[in-house]
């Protein structure tokens, strides 16, 4: 473009006017933004969030301490010491996660046995400190009792992929 039109394109305003003519127009057009934390897009249900150990409904604790979460995981981030409880069954005494190694990989769910170990829902769960995100088994217990309906719909729609 010649010196003389590049002169008068921006003497007369040109690129302004066509972006106020693009903003009025895109005023009437459908929000393809969300307010979050306010508003939020839709999540699958396979999405794999923060951990959780789930009870059975009469209270007890999945887990059995197998360990096949901790041999499975990838990045080492599980620690489980378990005993023997006076009933015979073998139950946890730690398990922890260290949530600044985990990759997300949900290793540890499929290799579980009984469904205790599970990946939820939640993503929001930053923290300040390197050691909050040390979960232990009281952390993830409590995880397990407060989102509990959502993780058996969301197993139960994942069940005929596994
Ligand atoms: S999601 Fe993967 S990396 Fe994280 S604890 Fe489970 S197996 Fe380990
Ligand atoms: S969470 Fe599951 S895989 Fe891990 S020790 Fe407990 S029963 Fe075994």
């Amino acid at each position: 473009m010649s010196t003389l039109g590049t002169t008068l394109r921006a003497f007369m305003l040109k690129e302004l006017a066509a972006g106020m003519v693009s903003t009025f127009r895109m005023m009437f057009q459908p929000k393809v933004t969300l307010n979050y934390p306010y508003e939020k897009g839709p999540l699958s249900h396979r999405f794999r969030g923060e951990h959780a150990l789930r009870r059975y409904s009469n209270g007890e604790e999945r887990c059995i301490a197998c360990k096949l979460c901790e041999a499975t995981c990838p990045a080492e981030a599980i620690t489980i010491e378990a005993e023997q409880r006076d009933d015979g069954s073998r139950r946890t005494t730690r398990y922890d996660i260290d949530m600044t190694k985990c990759i997300y990989c949900g290793l540890c769910e499929e290799a579980c046995p009984v469904d205790a170990i599970v990946e939820g829902p939640n993503y929001e769960f930053a923290t300040e400190t390197r050691e909050e995100l040390m979960y232990d088994k009281n952390k993830l217990l409590a995880n397990g009792d407060r989102w509990e309906s959502l993780l058996a719909r969301r197993l139960e729609l994942d069940a005929p992929y596994r």
